[in-house]
């Protein structure tokens, strides 16, 4: 287990949710810039993407992102 960056306490892992109509889905991150799309929002296809894991301190409430490949 990680320790916080900011207050040295106890880092816990978890992830953040996107919430839309009728789905709940782990954020992921996707390379490069957003690019709108009038059908989607923003085009996502064959953009290399990872699950985000995020690190919380149980101290101070800072938050940590990961991105593994
Ligand atoms: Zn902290």
């Amino acid at each position: 287990m990680s320790e916080c960056p900011k207050c040295q306490g106890r880092m816990e892992e978890g992830f953040i949710l996107d919430v839309g109509y009728g789905t709940r889905t782990p954020s992921r991150w996707y390379a490069g810039t957003p690019v709108s799309s009038i059908w989607t929002g923003t085009k996502i296809r064959g953009v290399r993407n990872l699950p985000v894991v995020s690190l919380r301190c149980q101290r101070c409430g800072f938050l940590e992102n990961y991105a593994k490949g």
